[in-house]
């Protein structure tokens, strides 16, 4: 099969795909059970079905496809990705790493391979939690970290919670824990993802080779104070909570400047009470969010961010809360899968980089069990969650190349 057939297989999928949108003309909107993603799911287990798999729909809502291998003892090679997307999106973010991983079950198929252990491709629902405020909906349902409290707890903005929108979608959320795949019973995942980042663009790479799936913390902070007249509260008398709050907020970005190994902080919110243009600040609050490969880097900041916090509330005269609303270590990628597909991409003379991913992804769910690896394909000026995201279509078939090596290497063991 030549790059230019398995280009046009999959822009053919992926143009197809994109029409499953409840926005069209203005960028991808496929939230979790929604008629959008029943469609995107319809389509996904076709062509599966096309590629020689045997489908299924899981208590999750995934579309799994299986091909299956010699001995049905050995643990499977999993890969796959998510067919949700956010609002007024892209046409590729999660979706072209399940295409693709359905593309390398096409390419076996054609290559009249023969499994050793199965194959299974995976399109996965809600990894983007958008809806109802979560994330890794169905990769954690495989992984056993979702149950029927966690389907009644989240609800969307109309206050439908997962557990309704499943019944509605057709699902039964009271069989959620069957998502659950045994310990020991996927050897390997890997994900195809867009970069979602300028970097591969930037520097005309072909295929982006992930390492490290950055570790994150988010904190929401909130530094009390008291209302007064603006006027009339001489600066030694007032209990500004903005005045303390941003001089905490001022340094966290030099401090992670001050860090290697790829290290961010953002603070992406800062929200005032009462917030009146002649009122001292009773209330501030703001969020952090630091991503760094050195989990130390992370820990490092957000002590500094507690220290600093105690000197200049203490000094204020205020009170702070912290609420932790993410703690996640950093993944780093399975070396043997890394390696195969670097020498792969050498043999083929594609221009490849190895990198991190600042990101999350079904793979950072599913790499706190599994050992796991990413491929990242270009992102056209690194835009991402909007309606312009691009990456080319041949780009994703050189991607699905390397995948399908993979495969055949690790399937053949
Ligand atoms: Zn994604």
């Amino acid at each position: 099969m030549s790059i230019e057939n398995i280009t046009g297989r999959i822009a053919k999928d992926l143009e197809t795909l994109k029409q499953f949108t409840a926005t069209p003309g203005d960028g991808c909107t496929r939230l979790p059970f929604t008629k959008e993603a029943r469609d995107a799911v319809n389509y996904l287990a076709k062509i599966m079905a096309e590629a020689g798999l045997e489908v299924h729909e899981d208590a999750a809502g995934n579309v799994i496809g299986v091909l299956r291998g010699e001995n049905q003892e050995l643990p499977c090679i999993m890969m796959g990705s998510h067919f949700d997307s956010v609002v007024n999106g892209g046409d590729f973010d999660g979706i072209a790493g399940a295409v693709c991983a359905i593309e390398a079950a096409r390419q076996l198929k054609d290559a009249g391979f023969v499994p050793k252990r199965n194959f299974v491709v995976v399109g996965f629902m809600d990894e983007e939690g958008l809806r109802f405020g979560t994330g890794y909906f169905g990769s954690g349902a495989m992984m056993g970290t979702r149950d029927v409290e966690y389907c009644k707890h989240y609800k969307d903005n109309s206050g439908v919670s997962i557990y309704d929108a499943m019944v509605s979608y057709g699902l039964d959320p009271e069989k959620i824990e069957e998502a659950k795949w045994e310990d020991g019973s996927i050897a390997k995942f890997l994900e195809l993802h867009i970069e979602q980042g300028p970097v591969l663009d930037a520097e005309n790479m072909e295929v982006g080779l992930v390492d490290c799936i950055v570790g994150i913390q988010r904190y929401m902070v909130t530094v009390n104070g008291r209302a007064d007249h603006a006027g009339t509260t001489p600066m030694d008398m007032r209990y500004d909570a903005v005045d303390a709050a941003t001089k905490v907020v001022s340094k966290i970005a030099d401090w992670a400047r001050e860090k290697a190994d790829g290290t961010v902080a953002t603070t992406g919110l800062i929200k005032t009470t009462p917030g009146g243009m002649n009122i001292v600040c009773e209330k501030c609050e703001f969020t952090v969010d630091i991503r760094s490969k050195n989990n130390d880097n992370i820990n490092d900041i957000a002590n500094r961010i507690r220290a600093a916090l105690d000197k200049e509330v203490a000094a204020m005269g205020g009170s702070y809360e912290i609420d932790t609303k993410l703690v996640i270590t950093p993944v780093f990628m399975d070396k043997e899968m890394l390696d195969i597909m670097e020498e792969d991409c050498k043999e083929k003379g594609y221009n490849y980089k190895i990198l991190p991913s600042g990101a999350g992804h079904d793979a950072l769910e599913i790499g706190q069990k599994i050992p796991v690896s990413m491929i990242f394909t270009p992102s056209k000026e690194g835009r991402s969650h909007c309606p312009v995201e691009f990456t080319k279509y041949s780009d994703f078939a050189k991607a699905s190349v390397i995948m399908t090596g993979l495969a055949k290497k690790l399937l053949s063991e």
